[in-house]
């Protein structure tokens, strides 16, 4: 008889949580730690993320964390005027919702193991720390975020998103879900002159001249911007899922998309192993899986960064993102196909 697997999933985000609540919704013993960790990362996200979170975790996004619909975008990318565009995305607390996740895990009353020394050994570790996991990384550049937070700005109303070139940085500017504008700016890296702190207010300052001032920057240092992916993302028993794997540009990425498709193929992964399908070919399938995702992903961020007015403070990134295609271009995932839940043979 096949046992059920047994899973430990080290991390607390979205993806952990997702994790932690598919693995169990098959009747396997999971060991997962929620985090206490009270951060917030306000992220946009497009509906077919949001039902996609709902279809699989039962959750509606609106109804569990603050949140607001966002219809038009302005954007001033590969000129300084601005152009309207209609969209539809939710802005929410990434954070919040992987802890509102986590809850419907433990409130089912799931078979949940405690992660003590007493435990039992798992089969399978998932490693869902987000883009600090410890497993190597090929990253397609060195650019960095730094984010905060103002209470108004002229012509963004709560139903509008910005996303423009400064000269040395591109900044996103949504409302917030409780109150006020949620602010990003992704920069090269620290350059002499002008520190991070400073990104944040001069790229405000240039487009809402006098506001850069009224900015409040969020506490801890610039985060890592550039995608990334873990070549090591799959192995005998150990499975990374999320950002760990593979992380996103904030300009193209649908990263809390990719974190539950991620924990959603990681635990077909497992159970068609469980299930007595041969590891090497299943593994194999997932990291190329993942490697295409990153591929597609640098090559649509390295032409939209070729096309933005300020492109030369960018040359580095592109370059960098140039070597990442060229080495990942090549790959193409076989043999299988995810079906609902299940993987399938293709
Ligand atoms: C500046 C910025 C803006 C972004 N904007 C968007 C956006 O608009 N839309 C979008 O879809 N995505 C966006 N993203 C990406 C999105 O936030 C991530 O893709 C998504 O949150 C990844 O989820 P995750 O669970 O894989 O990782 P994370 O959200 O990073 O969660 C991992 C968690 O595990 C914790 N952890 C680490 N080690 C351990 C351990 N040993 N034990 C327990 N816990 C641990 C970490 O503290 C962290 O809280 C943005 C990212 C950044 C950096």
């Amino acid at each position: 008889m096949i046992r059920s697997p047994r899973i430990e999933i080290v991390g607390c985000g979205i993806a952990a949580a997702t994790s932690a609540l598919l693995a169990s919704q098959r009747g396997y013993a999971v060991s997962f730690e929620r985090g206490s960790n009270p951060s917030e990362r306000i992220v946009s996200v497009p509906r077919d993320t949001v039902d996609l979170v709902q279809g699989l975790t039962g959750l509606s996004i609106v109804r569990t964390v603050p949140s607001r619909w966002v219809t038009a975008r302005r954007v001033a990318w590969e000129s300084r005027e601005f152009s309207s565009m209609p969209l539809e995305v939710l802005v929410f607390d990434a954070d919040a919702l992987a802890r509102a996740i986590a809850e419907r895990f433990v409130s089912q009353e799931f078979e949940v193991i405690a992660a003590t020394e007493n435990a039992p050994p798992s089969d399978w570790t998932v490693v869902a720390e987000g883009r600090t996991a410890g497993i190597a990384r090929v990253t397609a550049g060195v650019r960095q975020a730094v984010g905060g937070w103002v209470a108004g700005l002229p012509g963004l109303d709560e139903a509008t998103m910005v996303v423009a070139c400064v000269p040395h940085a591109w900044i996103f500017a949504a409302p917030h879900p409780v109150s006020g504008i949620t602010l990003i700016a992704v920069h090269p890296p620290a350059r002499s002159g002008v520190a991070p702190r400073d990104i944040l207010g001069d790229a405000v300052d240039f487009l809402w001249p006098g506001f850069g001032a009224s900015v409040k920057r969020h506490s801890g240092r610039s985060v890592p911007a550039a995608p990334s992916f873990a070549p090591d993302c799959a192995s005998h028993g150990r499975i990374a899922a999320g950002e760990a794997a593979v992380s996103f540009d904030p300009l193209r990425g649908d990263g809390v998309g990719h974190a539950v498709r991620g924990a959603l193929l990681a635990q077909s992964i497992i159970a068609a192993i469980a299930s007595g399908a041969d590891q090497g070919p299943c593994l194999t399938y997932y990291r190329s899986r993942l490697v295409c995702a990153f591929a597609e992903h640098v090559q649509t961020c390295s032409a939209h960064y070729r096309r933005a007015w300020n492109a030369p403070v960018w040359c580095d990134e592109i370059a960098l993102m140039s070597e990442c295609i060229a080495k990942t271009a090549a790959e193409r995932p076989l043999g299988f196909r995810l079906e609902g839940r299940e993987l399938v043979p293709a």
